[in-house]
């Protein structure tokens, strides 16, 4: 299968999805995600209609930006608060904002260049030692916090649930997270606008869109298993 065919199956889905959930397909963004995959094919995509491109390492996506023109760029993996420097302009969304010291940052960095840097809170909805994301109890408060910093805005929420073979079983992490934005957004904090909630991968997306997601991040099912 070539890009464009894994693509537009992929798509097929998502619209499936949506329309099972009685939702306007055209609301959900699909975020490619092309970390390990060389430019010349990440540029098949992009001429397929991929407008998002989603990125885990700051230093890889940097390197690809400059090779493939056309699409935004997501930061999707764990940013560390000394490589804030390197991505404040480069990137549409960053979805791993965890911390409050990390916040600051982004903010001093985006007013020291003019601009306001958008981003989503990782929330770790699992509850896993080995994942990046603020517990589920954290995420009212440190969004109270992080929303009056300067430079900064936060558009919504961000998981990656545990791994389950069976897809059905992470629908109870996508409402889950789905209720926490709703509460967050209930709050009605001038500054905080709920406008995405980026959840669901390869294995179960199809899953996150029918329980919310407004971002899907696919890698997988577009460019084929990674190395
Ligand atoms: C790698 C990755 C994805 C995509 O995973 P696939 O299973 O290949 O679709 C999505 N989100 C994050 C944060 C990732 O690191």
């Amino acid at each position: 299968m070539s890009i464009a065919e894994n693509l537009a199956q992929v798509r097929k889905e998502i619209e499936a999805a949506a329309r099972r959930a009685g939702r306007d397909p055209a609301e959900i963004k699909l975020v490619a995600v092309s970390k390990t995959v060389p430019a010349e094919v990440i540029a098949q995509a992009v001429e397929a209609g991929v407008d998002a491109l989603g990125e885990n390492r700051v230093q890889e996506a940097l390197g690809k930006q400059e090779e493939v023109p056309g699409a935004a760029w997501h930061l999707i993996g764990h940013l560390q608060t000394n490589k804030v420097k390197k991505v404040i302009g480069k990137f549409e969304l960053i979805h791993s904002l965890d911390s409050i010291r990390l916040a600051r940052e982004i903010g001093r960095r985006s007013q020291e260049a003019g601009i306001t840097t958008d981003t989503l809170v990782q929330v770790n909805i699992g509850r896993e030692e080995s994942k990046f994301g603020l517990p589920r109890e954290e995420v009212l408060p440190f969004i109270d916090e992080a929303r009056k910093i300067p430079g900064l805005k936060i558009l919504g929420l961000m998981a990656i649930p545990p791994f389950e073979e069976e897809p059905e079983n992470a629908r109870p992490y996508f409402q889950e997270l789905r209720s926490l934005f709703e509460e967050v957004a209930a709050k009605g904090w001038p500054e905080v606008e709920m406008r995405w909630l980026s959840m669901g991968m390869s294995s179960d997306f199809q899953v996150a869109i029918e329980e919310g997601a407004n971002i899907v991040r696919v890698g997988t099912r577009i460019f084929g298993q990674r190395q």
